[in-house]
C-alpha cells in the first residue's frame, strides 16, 4: 500500500501537534508520526511556562507590555546571543498563541501572568502556565488533535519511530521511512517533512559531542536527538554548539544514575528562599555567594567547579529555621528531610562535620576549615570571601547535613540550523527546499542564546508549529 501525504510531521509533542493540526484544519493531508506509545513528548514533564507580551490576559489585569519590551528583555538576559530573527517571530506572534490557547479553554494558573525568578527575571509580568503546568497545554492539544482527525485529513501513527529520511528531487526530501508499530518498515512519500523530535538531553553520547559537558539529565526520555541524526544524514548543519548552560542544582535520581529528579529538587533560588546553608565543592570549599540573586551568575559559576557537583551543607538549627518559610527541598518538611537523610541517594547526615564529609565524599579537612571560616563571617556579620550578606546562623548544632547537587540538563542548546522560514540549512548555509525543523530540535540557543529566558522554548515551539502548519496548508 502506498502512503502519500502533503505533509509528514515527525514527533507529536509541543511543536509537532499544533503544526500537524493547523495544517490539517487548513486543508492539507497530514501524517503525524510519534515514536512513543503516547502523544505529548516533553509536555508530560515540562513546567510549560510561556512568555508573551500584549495578551488579552495582561490587558484584563492592567499590565502594560509590548513586543519591543519583550525583545529588549531577551536581548538583555541573553546578552544578544540568541537568533534575532527567530526571537522576533516568537515575540510578534506569542500573544496570539496565548490568546488562542485561552480561546480553546486553556486552564491558566490564576497567578499568571507573573514574573518568574527561576531564570533571570523579565522586567514585566509576562509568563503564563497552566494549573497542571504543561499538561494543561496537552489537554488543549488533545482536543485540537481530535478535531483535526475528525476532518479525515490527519492520520496519527503512535509507536512508530521515523528511522530515515528519503532524499528527494532538487536536494530536498522525498519522504520518510517509518518503523510502523515498531514492527514493519513503511515508506511514506511527502511534499514536506517537518522534524519536531525534541532535544537530546536524554542521549549522553550526543550530549557530549554537541554540548561538550557531562550529562545529568532531567529531560523526557524520548529526547534522544533523532531529528539531528536524521537530518545530518542529508548534510544538515548544527548550530548553537558552545552555548551549554546547566540548570542550577538537582538532587540525584534515587534509582537511575545519570538522571536527576526535577520534582525533588532543592529550592536554590535566593529570591525565593534566602539560603541558610553553604555550598561546597568536593574539596569542601565554598565557591559562590549562596545568596547571589542572579541565577544566571550561579549557573555560570557552577560550570567552573569540579564535576559540576556541589553539596549544600547545613545543621539542624538551619533545618528547623525553614519550618515557617519555604523548604530546603521542594515538598519536604523538616521531618521528611531528617527521615530521608542516609536513606535517599545523595542525602547525608552525621554528628560531626568530619563524619559528614567522609560519608558524602567531601574532603573532611576542607569542610571543617570552611565551616570555621563561615562561622567567623556569621559572627562578624560580614563575608569577606564571597560578599554574602544573608548570614542568619552559624554551622554549629548537630546533626549536620549534606545534600549532593549536580548541574542538570532539562534542555539542549545545540540543534539543527534553520532559516527564518524554518527550513533546515546545510553545512554550506543553503536551505533544504522542503525539510523543516521546529521545537527543541533547533536548539535552545536559537531562541535563548547562551542563557535561559523564561518561556522561550515552549512559546516558540507552539508558535512556530502553528505558523508553519498554516503556511504549509496554504502552499
Ligand atoms: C522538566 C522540564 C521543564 C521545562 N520547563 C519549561 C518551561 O517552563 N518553559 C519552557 O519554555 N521550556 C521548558 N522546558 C523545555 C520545553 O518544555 C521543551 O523544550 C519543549 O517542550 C520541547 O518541545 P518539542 O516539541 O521540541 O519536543 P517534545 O515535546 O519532546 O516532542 C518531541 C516528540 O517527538 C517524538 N519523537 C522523537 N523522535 C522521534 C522519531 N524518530 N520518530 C517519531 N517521533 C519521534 C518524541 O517521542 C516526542 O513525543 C522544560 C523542559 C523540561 C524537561
Amino acid at each position: 500500500m502506498e502512503h502519500s501525504y502533503d505533509l509528514v510531521v515527525v514527533g507529536a509533542g509541543t511543536a509537532g501537534i499544533p503544526c500537524a493540526a493547523e495544517a490539517a484544519l487548513g486543508g492539507a493531508r497530514v501524517l503525524l508520526v510519534e515514536k512513543d506509545h503516547q502523544i505529548g513528548g516533553t509536555l508530560h514533564i515540562s513546567g510549560g511556562h510561556m512568555a508573551a507580551a500584549g495578551t488579552r490576559r495582561q490587558a484584563e489585569r492592567g499590565i502594560a507590555d509590548s513586543v519591543e519590551a519583550h525583545l529588549t528583555d531577551i536581548r538583555r538576559i541573553s546578552a544578544g546571543t540568541a537568533r534575532d530573527d527567530l526571537v522576533r517571530i516568537t515575540a510578534e506572534n506569542a500573544a496570539e498563541t496565548v490568546d488562542w490557547l485561552d480561546d480553546r479553554g486553556f486552564r491558566f494558573a490564576s497567578e499568571t501572568p507573573r514574573i518568574i525568578y527561576g531564570h533571570e527575571p523579565y522586567a514585566t509580568a509576562r509568563t503564563y502556565y497552566g494549573v497542571d503546568e504543561a499538561v494543561s497545554i496537552l489537554e488543549v492539544f488533545e482536543r485540537l488533535l481530535d478535531e483535526a482527525v475528525a476532518t479525515g485529513r490527519l492520520d496519527l501513527w503512535k509507536n512508530s519511530p521515523v528511522i530515515g529520511l528519503t532524499p528527494g528531487e532538487d536536494g530536498g526530501v522525498g519522504g520518510v521511512t517509518v518503523l510502523r508499530g515498531g514492527a514493519e518498515d513503511v515508506e511514506v512519500r511527502a511534499r514536506h517533512v517537518v522534524l519536531a523530535t525534541g532535544g537530546f538531553a536524554a542521549d549522553p553520547e550526543l550530549f557530549l559531542e554537541l554540548e561538550g559537558a557531562p550529562l545529568v539529565s532531567a529531560a523526557h526520555p524520548t529526547s534522544t536527538g533523532d531529528g539531528i541524526h536524521l537530518a545530518r544524514e542529508l548534510g544538515a548543519a548544527v548550530a548553537g554548539t558552545g552555548s551549554f548552560l546547566p540548570t542550577f542544582g538537582g538532587l540525584p535520581h534515587p534509582t537511575s544514575p545519570g538522571r536527576a529528579n526535577w520534582s525533588d529538587r532543592q529550592l536554590l533560588i535566593a529570591a525565593e528562599r534566602p539560603p541558610v546553608e553553604i555550598y561546597v565543592d568536593k574539596h569542601g570549599r565554598r565557591w559562590v555567594a549562596e545568596d547571589e540573586l542572579s541565577i544566571d551568575d550561579k549557573e555560570r559559576a557552577l560550570t567552573r567547579i569540579d564535576d559540576m557537583t556541589f553539596w549544600t551543607v547545613f545543621d539542624d538549627a538551619m533545618v528547623e529555621s525553614t519550618r515557617s518559610g519555604r523548604p530546603l527541598v521542594v515538598g519536604w518538611t523538616p521531618e521528611d528531610l531528617r527521615a530521608r537523610a542516609d536513606q535517599r541517594t545523595g542525602v547525608h547526615s552525621a554528628g560531626t562535620l568530619e563524619e559528614l564529609a567522609a560519608k558524602a565524599g567531601i574532603d573532611p579537612a576542607g569542610l571543617v576549615a570552611t565551616a570555621a571560616r563561615y562561622n567567623e563571617a556569621v559572627a562578624a556579620g560580614e563575608d569577606t570571601d564571597f560578599g554574602r550578606t544573608h548570614l542568619p546562623l552559624p554551622l554549629a548544632r548537630p546533626p549536620f547535613y549534606a545534600i549532593r547537587n549536580h548541574a542538570i540538563s532539562l534542555v539542549t542548546f545545540a540543534g539543527l540550523d534553520i532559516d527564518s522560514d524554518f527550513r533546515v540549512r546545510r553545512t554550506d548555509g543553503s536551505s533544504m527546499r522542503n525539510l523543516y525543523a521546529i521545537g527543541e530540535v533547533i536548539g535552545a540557543a536559537a531562541t535563548c542564546g547562551q542563557s535561559f529566558c523564561s518561556g522561550m522554548l515552549v512559546t516558540p515551539a507552539i508558535t512556530f508549529g502553528r505558523l508553519l502548519g498554516r503556511r504549509l496548508a496554504a502552499g
